[in-house]
């Protein structure tokens, strides 16, 4: 039987005397704000979306779809979802079959590992993992395993030795996820080609995570798996909104592949929230579908500034002792504290806020006792998406780390 107390335990949430208690990410955000510290912990933007998308909500209510949409999705969105992801990926969807919207990515990933993996099943997920997998996982009873991501000169690579090694005949789903969250990584051809191996080799579906598909810096291109020979047949795709338009409390996400595996999804979902976000849904489909236009010009210039306060981050925490690994893409950049004589993470981000700034220890993404754990015990993620006067305080913050 699976209990509420496997869920919040696969979380770490459980203290040595056996009583819940709040995550790190919430605990540091009460921290940031008891101590008036600028929260670099928690990846949201401050800056809103495009205005001509919010506008387009508003019309959306004002024009009265303010009940129930469909099942599956406003039609709308359904198309501009299989749309787009002909246009940027080549990946041919119907959109009545093939696309599912759900309550942000948050509900499409839990309904597919609740869907598609039985108790006792193994899930193998990237680790460090964003952490709603490991609590999805535990919610299906499922067993949770991890391939590490090594810190590389040139960045986090998935370890490939282990994916082999991990991968096998009790695996039912791997959840990828890339650009990943925490470390910054894109997948390139040869880690996702090795993903596809074994994925066939054990007929394996896959799950990946792409909120951040369209937030990728220096020209390096998001691919996803679905695009690789053979994986269109055995790859949900979840994305959502909420990264991309900077709109992340509207919660509109979508899931996209197979028609069998969406009907999987679907049917958890329906008893889930069975549908959300009327209003949201119509200004989505109008922003996805004028891609090549305002949205876009808005989106390359979101990118821009992004890689901007990426790079005065990165050497703001360079600068205050840390060893920076630059992400290719996302929010988020980790800062290893070794050279700064720190041995823990959570110590550390309980002692940030005396020089003024939050941050997220990444222990707080893995297994306990993982090997991911013990290589990034010392590592912290910061997010940059927040404007440029205060990164430009945080990082002079920061800087009081080595007086
Ligand atoms: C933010 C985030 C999500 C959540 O997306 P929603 O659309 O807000 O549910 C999912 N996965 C990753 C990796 C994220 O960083």
């Amino acid at each position: 039987m699976v209990r509420w107390h496997d869920v919040v335990s696969a979380a770490g949430l459980v203290a040595d005397d056996g009583t819940v208690r709040a995550t790190v990410f919430a605990e540091m955000s009460t921290l940031a704000v008891r101590t008036g510290s600028i929260n670099l912990g928690q990846g949201f933007p401050d800056v809103d979306g495009p205005a001509h998308v919010a506008e387009a909500a508003v019309a959306a209510i004002r024009a009265g779809h303010n009940q129930y949409p469909p099942g599956a999705g406003v039609p709308a969105l359904l198309e501009a979802v299989a749309a787009h992801q002909e246009r940027r990926y080549g990946i041919r969807l119907d959109p009545t079959t093939q696309v599912l919207v759900t309550a942000g990515a948050t509900e499409g990933l839990a309904a597919a590992v609740l869907a598609l993996a039985d108790p006792g099943d193994e899930v193998v997920t990237i680790e460090p993992a964003y952490d709603s997998y490991p609590a999805a996982i535990a919610m299906a009873g499922a067993v949770h395993r991890g391939v590490p991501l090594v810190r590389t000169p040139g960045g986090f690579r998935l370890d490939l030795d282990a994916l082999a090694a991990t991968v096998g005949p009790r695996t039912r789903l791997i959840v990828l996820n890339t650009p990943h969250n925490p470390t910054g990584a894109v997948l390139d051809r040869t880690e996702l080609e090795a993903v596809a191996r074994v994925a066939h080799e054990h007929d394996v579906v896959v799950v990946t995570d792409e909120v951040y598909e369209h937030l990728t810096f220096d020209g390096v291109e998001h691919v996803p798996i679905a695009t690789l020979p053979g994986m269109a047949e055995r790859t949900l795709t979840v994305s959502s909104a909420g990264k991309t338009l900077s709109f992340t409390g509207w919660k509109i996400g979508w899931v996209s592949g197979p028609a069998h595996l969406v009907q999987a999804v679907r049917a958890v979902k329906q008893y889930l929230t069975y549908v959300s976000g009327g209003p949201f849904q119509h200004a989505v489909a109008a922003a996805l579908a004028d891609d090549d236009g305002r949205t876009r010009a808005w989106l390359d210039e979101l990118v821009g500034s992004l890689s901007h306060r990426r790079d005065l981050l990165c050497a703001g925490l360079e600068a205050a002792g840390f060893t920076v690994t630059v992400p290719a893409g996302t929010y988020f950049v980790v800062a290893d504290a070794r050279p700064l004589g720190v041995e823990d993470g959570v110590d550390l981000c309980r002692r940030l806020p005396e020089v003024g700034v939050v941050g997220v220890p990444v222990s707080a993404f893995c297994r306990r006792g993982s090997r991911a754990a013990d290589d990034l015990a010392a590592s912290v993620r910061f997010t940059f998406v927040k404007r440029e006067d205060v990164l430009r305080d945080a990082v002079g913050r920061l800087a009081g780390l080595r007086g």
